[in-house]
């Protein structure tokens, strides 16, 4: 395979920059862009041994670095790989990378490191892709499902089952092929037992992604209400800075605004909407419009009231279209005197939270109350987890495939006929960790990822 580079680390400046190289050659081709300041060569460094030398650019010594060597397999991606660490301005980081590229490397695709890294054995398919989710994971709870990945607890749940079903068809060949061996029958109710063990690890895996789903990809989160309610300043309060423009006139959040926060270990994806009101301006019923849409494709609905105001007509329809929903009543404005009919609203409602986003107030109740609404406040981060809908489609076949087969035991067919569901179920589970996935896959993976990983 050809040796590869690329940044690996983010497109800004920082206090260092890293230049990835790996493949065969990657110990000669940096050594002809890094000379260590003893004079020895890179080319003759065992693995894990860092030099402190200088950068050569064109033939000019242009930044002190220092080149770290791993050798095959003991590396990342298990071939031999060099890391240059130059000081991080872009520029120079970007002249370091085209030296390598002309020392003789070719650019590295996207996620070609970590592609590598699959194919050489050092990792499987969901442990590759729990590195790109450790890199885009927001909050914390989504970290540490992602780094428990990385570490393999999701692959050893899946070898685990994997192992219990081949055991099964191996035995159920035998006996069907041998049929003159002396291979005992295997027993109905010990073949039952073994295939709703692994119907229900599998059942487990997919409670747990579907419980942790918010966690992990964060919540479409839409802020619905009454014009001066205090949309903006809940928003504001859960971005923490003044994205949303906050005024005393009617209508001024004509459209929607995005943005995404961390409440608890949740994320929510917040849409600000437009003010509910009738309006004669075309602009503002569009945005009125959008409001609606945007509350009815939300996953969750921060319906704002105002604690100073009776119930209004657009109140009641609020009321009438979020309370059906997940949705969360936040009352705002509790510093000033109480004129809302809190009573119905709360009947209304799962969950009501009273805040005062002007002083700041409320936050710990709103963040309980989405939790709660959720269901995620008892998501075991630490418990193996599917990371996302190709993982859980996998599952979700694997498990209906043993399902079919328990039916068929269950009807007394024969071994080859039971044995080829089982089969099927297998090959779902190694399509899942990597081992019997199609290229197309493969390559669909790694394409989402960044270049440098
Ligand atoms: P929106 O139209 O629903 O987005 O409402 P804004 O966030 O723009 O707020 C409208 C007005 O209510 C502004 O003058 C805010 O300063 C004020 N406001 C927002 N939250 C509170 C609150 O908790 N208490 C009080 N007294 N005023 C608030």
């Amino acid at each position: 395979m050809s040796t590869v580079a690329a940044v690996a680390t983010g497109n800004a400046p920082g206090g260092i920059g890293v230049i990835r190289i790996s493949g065969d050659k990657a110990a000669e081709i940096a050594s002809k862009v890094f000379s260590p300041m003893d004079k020895t060569s890179l080319c003759d460094l065992p693995g894990y041994r860092a030099k402190f030398g200088n950068v050569i650019i064109n033939g000019e010594e242009s930044d002190n670095a220092v080149a770290l060597v791993f050798r095959a397999p003991k590396s990342y991606t298990g071939e031999d790989v060099v890391e240059i660490s130059v000081h991080g301005g872009l520029l120079i980081v970007q002249k370091t990378l085209q030296a390598v590229l002309d020392a003789g490397a070719k650019p590295a695709g996207a996620g070609e490191f970590t592609k590598r890294a699959f194919l050489n054995g050092k990792m499987d398919l969901t442990q590759a892709e729990s590195v790109a989710d450790l890199i885009c994971a927001q909050g914390e709870a989504a970290a540490k499902a992602s780094f428990n990945a990385l570490q393999g607890s999701l692959s050893k749940k899946i070898k685990g089952v994997l192992e219990v079903l081949l055991d099964l068809s191996a035995l159920m060949c035998a006996w069907v092929d041998y049929p003159d061996e002396e291979i005992p029958e295997l027993e109905e109710t010990e073949l039952l037992k073994k295939l709703n063990f692994c119907k229900d690890e599998l059942d487990g895996l997919l409670e747990n992604y579907d419980n942790g789903q918010a966690i992990i990809d964060g919540v479409d989160t839409v802020i619905v209400g009454m014009p001066n309610v205090g949309k903006s300043s809940l928003m504001n309060m859960l971005v923490g800075r003044d994205k949303s423009i906050v005024t005393h006139i009617e209508g001024t959040t004509r459209d929607i605004v995005e943005d995404s926060v961390r409440l608890g270990d949740l994320v929510l994806h917040l849409r600000d909407t437009a003010g509910l009101r009738d309006s004669d301006d075309l602009v503002e019923n569009i945005g009125i419009d959008k409001a609606y849409k945007a509350l009815d494709e939300a996953q969750l609905v921060l319906a704002v009231f105002d604690y100073a105001k009776p119930i209004r007509e657009k109140d009641e329809d609020l009321i009438n279209r979020a309370s059906g929903k997940n949705s969360v009543a936040v009352i705002n404005k509790v510093d000033l005197e109480k004129r809302l009919d809190t009573e119905k609203i709360e009947d209304a409602f799962a969950k009501t939270v009273y805040i005062s986003a002007k002083n700041n107030e409320g936050l710990n109740e709103l963040e309980k109350a989405v939790e709660e609404l959720l269901g995620v406040e008892n998501f075991d981060t630490s418990a193996p987890m599917l990371a996302n809908m190709r993982q859980r489609q996998n599952c979700q076949n694997a498990r209906e495939n043993i399902v079919s087969t328990i039916d068929s035991v269950n009807m007394g067919m024969t071994y080859d006929a039971i044995n080829v569901m089982c089969d099927c179920a297998a090959d779902e589970l190694l399509s899942l960790t990597g081992e019997k996935a199609t290229e197309q896959v493969v390559n669909n993976i790694f394409s989402k990822f960044c270049v440098g990983k």
